[in-house]
């Protein structure tokens, strides 16, 4: 083991240098991002499979850095969930989205839903109840129009704290929904001991649907499983309309996907709503 550290020192090169030097320099960056308003929330509808009304929409999160450019969540929210930044961050999207969501109510008239993403390390976080309840008080919007996205990743651990803070959650009346489900390799029991009210079917099943026959029913097995355990079902990630004909047919509730609409920046969101509501 000794020789081995002594090996892996001897191939520190200058390459791996400067990535930690990057990381560094992001990490600095995004501490300032929240006070230099860099981060942006995007949008994407979510609609009703069967008619193609808006039923929601999911918050995306945008970091526009003056040197960087526009940057990805990928990129960023590794470092972010690493280095806790994404407990503030995640703050300032729950409240952002929830005024966002109370907003369109205001222009429609309309219940328009929105879902949040949430992280492992925020999920954790002791104050995480209360901000999100904080961002319900301050926005005005009812409980059941927010709905907290979380990864199976997050269940994994079993623990006794999670369960309970997603109890609370639900006793609020905030919806809860698997994000990526079929990506975490968990076992399926979790689904009837914690209070879900949505599953989020992947997006590589679904692009699988129309290509192999295994893929078409693997998604109708994960619907019905969804829909006799009393759970809603979203596809992600459907991109043609083939797609929406089998999705339509195996009575999937939503759909989204660029097929609908890409991500979009608020002011463009409020456009594509007026065109979308359901009548
Ligand atoms: P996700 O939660 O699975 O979000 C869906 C991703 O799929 C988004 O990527 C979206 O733009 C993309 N997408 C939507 N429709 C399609 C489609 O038809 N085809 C394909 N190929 N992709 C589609 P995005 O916006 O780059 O976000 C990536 C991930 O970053 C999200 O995956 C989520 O895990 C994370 N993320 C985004 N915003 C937040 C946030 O506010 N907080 C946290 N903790 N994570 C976030
Ligand atoms: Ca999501
Ligand atoms: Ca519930
Ligand atoms: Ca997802």
């Amino acid at each position: 083991a000794k020789r081995q550290g002594k090996s892996s020192f001897a191939h520190f090169t200058p390459e791996m240098s400067e990535v930690s030097h990057e990381r560094l320099q992001m990490e600095s960056r995004m501490r300032r991002a929240l006070e230099l308003h860099e981060f942006e929330l995007y949008f994407q509808p979510i609609v009703d499979t069967a008619t193609g009304e808006v039923s929601a929409a999911e918050a995306l999160l945008r970091w526009n850095n003056p040197v960087m450019g526009m940057v990805m969540p990928d990129r960023f929210i590794p470092l972010a969930e690493e280095t806790g930044l994404i407990i503030s961050i995640g703050a300032w999207v729950l409240e952002e989205a929830c005024h966002a969501a109370t907003r369109w109510k205001d222009i429609t008239g309309q219940d328009i839903g929105i879902s949040v993403n949430v992280s492992p390390r925020q999920f954790r976080d002791s104050g995480f109840t209360k901000t999100v309840m904080q961002a319900l008080s301050n926005s005005n919007l009812a409980p059941d129009l927010l709905e907290l996205e979380i990864t199976e990743r997050l269940l994994l651990d079993n623990s006794i704290e999670t369960a309970e803070i997603l109890r609370e959650l639900d006793r609020e009346g905030i919806r809860l929904s698997v994000d990526d489900f079929g990506t975490g390799y968990s076992a399926l029991s979790y689904l009837k001991s914690y209070p879900f009210d949505t599953l989020k079917i992947d997006k590589t099943f679904i692009h699988d649907v129309t290509k192999t026959p295994g893929g078409a029913s693997l998604v109708c097995a994960i619907i019905n499983m969804a829909h006799s355990l009393g759970l809603t079902i979203i596809a992600e990630g459907v991109e043609e309309e083939s797609q929406t004909h089998f999705l339509k047919q195996e009575g999937c509730d939503l759909s989204q996907g660029y097929f609908y609409s890409r991500p979009l920046p608020a002011d463009d969101f409020t456009v594509w709503l007026k065109a979308h509501l359901p009548k």
